[in-house]
């Protein structure tokens, strides 16, 4: 589905990403680790073309990335991307944000929207919060609208930059009970996380990163077990 071949990314003169060579099957899930600055947020963001790279290509579905325009913008649809953050626009409602990029990118009819929209939320236990803003939902409650905001475009990958990082520790479980939902329903995922025990039971391939190379792409129990490189078993003595 996705291919990532020889890409480079420069911010001035500090090389982000180093030769990346990655290819990601339909259904696959791809989580990537690696210590701070090793390029792991570089390289979700150039896959949904937040970020442009200096060298190789991505191509997405045998097409390569378009760098702007109408093409980028439904290029953004189907690369649902889920950040720490949350992201939400704070000047809409939980609905309102949903159902904005389907209605502006996808010029779906606003009854569709909607109905799609309280069918997600309804699925992750929110649909009491439609009519809220942003600000007065625990930060839980903002990453599963953030993740229905993606998903209401079908996208064909879906991006999660560390999305239970800024989470209070009660509500970690639940989101990642999402993720580990659509994982199982085949959707292909790349995932930025700490979570070993997310790693461990849904993905299909950890991707080790440091100093903006990929260093090691293994199966999960090998690598947790059994990391080739000093740099991976390094990380893990840190970590564990
Ligand atoms: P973390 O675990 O802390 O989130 P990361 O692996 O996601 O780290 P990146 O955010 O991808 O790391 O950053 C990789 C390197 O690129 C870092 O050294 C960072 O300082 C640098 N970098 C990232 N974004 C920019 C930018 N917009 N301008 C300049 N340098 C940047
Ligand atoms: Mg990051």
């Amino acid at each position: 589905l996705v291919r990532l071949e020889n890409v480079e990314k420069h911010f001035g003169r500090h090389h982000a990403l180093k030769s990346i060579n990655l290819e990601i099957d339909r259904g696959e899930v791809i989580v990537v680790i690696g210590p701070s600055g090793s390029g792991k947020s570089t390289l979700c963001r150039t896959m949904n073309g937040l970020e442009r790279i200096d060298g190789g290509t991505i191509t997405i579905d045998g097409q390569p990335l378009p760098e702007e325009g109408r093409a980028l913008a439904r290029l953004r649809a189907e690369v649902g991307m889920v950040f720490q953050q949350f992201n939400l626009f704070p000047n809409k409602t939980v609905l309102e944000n949903i159902i904005f990029a389907p209605r502006k990118v996808q010029r779906q009819s606003k009854t569709d929207a909607i109905e799609k929209a309280r069918q997600l939320l309804a699925r992750f236990g929110v649909a009491d919060q439609q009519e809220k803003f942003p600000a007065q939902l625990s930060g839980g409650q903002q990453q599963r609208v953030a993740i229905a905001r993606a998903l209401i475009m079908e996208p064909k990958l879906m991006l999660f930059d560390e999305a239970t990082s800024a989470l209070d520790p009660e509500m970690v479980r639940g989101v990642l009970d999402i993720m580990q939902q659509l994982a199982a329903e085949g959707m292909t995922m790349v995932v930025v996380t700490h979570e070993m025990g997310f790693a461990r039971a849904s993905a299909d391939r950890v991707v080790f990163m440091d100093q903006g190379q990929i260093v090691e792409i293994a199966a999960p129990n090998t690598f947790f077990d059994s990391p080739r490189s000093e740099r991976a078993n390094m990380f893990l003595r840190d970590i564990l």
